[in-house]
């Protein structure tokens, strides 16, 4: 029924060569995302893109894209040609316009009783009718075809559940009805590169799917520290990392050798400061890849005030030691926000699958929530901590992660 997709991203904000710039990452991310399923004639035009495709791949396209980042919405939609000159639109042409509207409709509109409103935009002035006329006519023709004793449809000018939308371009007609939400934001690799620290849990991810949205692209760390962990939870992140992926394209997954740095610490470190510590290494591993990687930033998953290590002084205490801006979207926002945006992810069903953390194993019953600096430093003297890092390097394992297009 379908033959293209109108697909819609914000502006505000954009100038210049920013417009382009954003449009033809945006572009190219999509033709990322949709790689698999076909090769499609795409066009930038009227501030808006369009992409062509065979009917039966419609809805699967339409699947993808709403996960792209930059997008915030597209409508599958039908192209009516109407010849030679769009004056010459006659009275044939518009039974056959009529007939197009009306199974377009019964396809999609399919709980009654309900109510929808036909609206035109005549970008093309040459069309001969005008939109209230237009408007009127596919709107009775609508309600002549779809019968009931009830009268299961109406109009609702103000507030319909179903806006058909028409649109005369350049000797074209499009015919839509359907809006569907895609995430918004900016195209991923818009902002640059930045390492996630990606954990198994339920934050982290949707921390990392935050800052696709906002452009960045990403690789990720998992700090993995057999025999303490499984198999099972490694395969959890990258189960993670495959979600994330289909929004933000190739992910490569580092899993630096952490248990001798844990076992470490447990060993040298004071017992309360020991999560403290380990939080450090792990951002100190991050500045290593980063660094590697050419990031500009690491990404975590924290909320303030959430568990004892997320406290102003904790996040400081990370900070000192890090050398590039540690970004942290989810800062302020309460667990079921998360949860919810986890939810709409598609993270949270991987997320609450039981698996061993690699530091709860060895968090203390009492760690220090407000971590002194001179305590912590203390604390590390006797960590050979540049050696340990080579060495949760030199172990690490690496796998490349690209969803959605394989
Ligand atoms: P999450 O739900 O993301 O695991 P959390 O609420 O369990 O977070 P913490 O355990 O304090 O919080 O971890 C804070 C952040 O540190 C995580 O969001 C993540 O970014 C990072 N992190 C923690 N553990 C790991 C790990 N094993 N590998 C990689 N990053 C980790
Ligand atoms: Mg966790």
């Amino acid at each position: 029924m379908y033959d293209l997709i109108i697909i819609r991203y914000g502006e505000i904000g954009l100038k210049g060569d920013n417009i382009n710039d954003f449009i033809s990452q945006l572009v190219s991310n999509i033709k990322r995302a949709t790689g698999d399923l076909g090769d499609f004639e795409i066009s930038t035009i009227y501030g808006r893109i369009f992409l062509y495709a065979e009917s039966n791949k419609i809805e699967k396209i339409v699947d993808r894209l709403i996960n792209v980042p930059g997008i915030i919405s597209l409508s599958p939609a039908q192209r009516f040609r109407i010849g030679k000159k769009v004056a010459d639109f006659n009275e044939q042409d518009f039974e056959k316009l009529k007939s197009k509207v009306v199974q377009l409709f019964k396809a999609e509109v399919r709980n009654y009783p309900t109510t929808f409103k036909v609206e035109t935009t005549r970008a093309d002035k040459s069309f001969p009718m005008e939109s209230p006329e237009l408007n009127r006519e596919l709107g009775a023709e609508i309600l002549r075809e779809i019968e009931g004793p009830d009268s299961p449809l109406s109009v609702d000018v103000h507030q319909p559940e179903h806006l058909f939308e028409v649109e005369i371009r350049r000797g074209k007609i499009y015919l839509f009805i359907r809006r569907e939400a895609g995430p918004g934001g900016l195209p991923v690799k818009s902002s640059g590169k930045a390492l996630l620290l990606l954990s198994g849990g339920i934050d982290s991810p949707v921390a990392g799917w935050l800052g696709l949205k906002r452009g960045l692209s990403l690789s990720a760390v998992y700090f993995n520290s057999p025999p303490y962990t499984s198999e099972r939870a490694k395969e959890k992140v990258i189960d993670l990392a495959k979600v994330l992926s289909r929004y933000g394209g190739e992910i490569k997954l580092q899993i630096p050798y952490f248990t001798e740095i844990q076992q470490e610490i447990l060993k040298k470190s004071p017992r309360r400061y020991t999560v403290t510590i380990m939080r450090r290494m792990m951002i100190r591993i991050g500045n290593r890849l980063a660094a590697m990687n050419n990031e500009l930033a690491l990404v975590t998953g924290e909320s303030l005030g959430q568990v004892a290590s997320q406290t102003l002084e904790g996040l400081r205490s990370s900070d000192e030691v890090a050398e590039f801006p540690v970004l942290r979207p989810l800062i302020t926002m309460d667990k079921n926000d998360i949860i919810s945006l986890a939810k709409r992810v598609g993270t949270y069903e991987i997320s609450i699958r039981p698996h061993e953390d690699c530091c709860t194993i060895f968090v203390p019953d009492n760690p220090a929530t407000q971590p002194k600096l001179d305590t912590i430093h203390f604390g590390e003297e006797d960590l050979e901590i540049e050696k340990l890092i080579d060495r949760a390097i030199e172990k690490m394992e690496v796998i490349t992660i690209n969803e959605g297009a394989e």
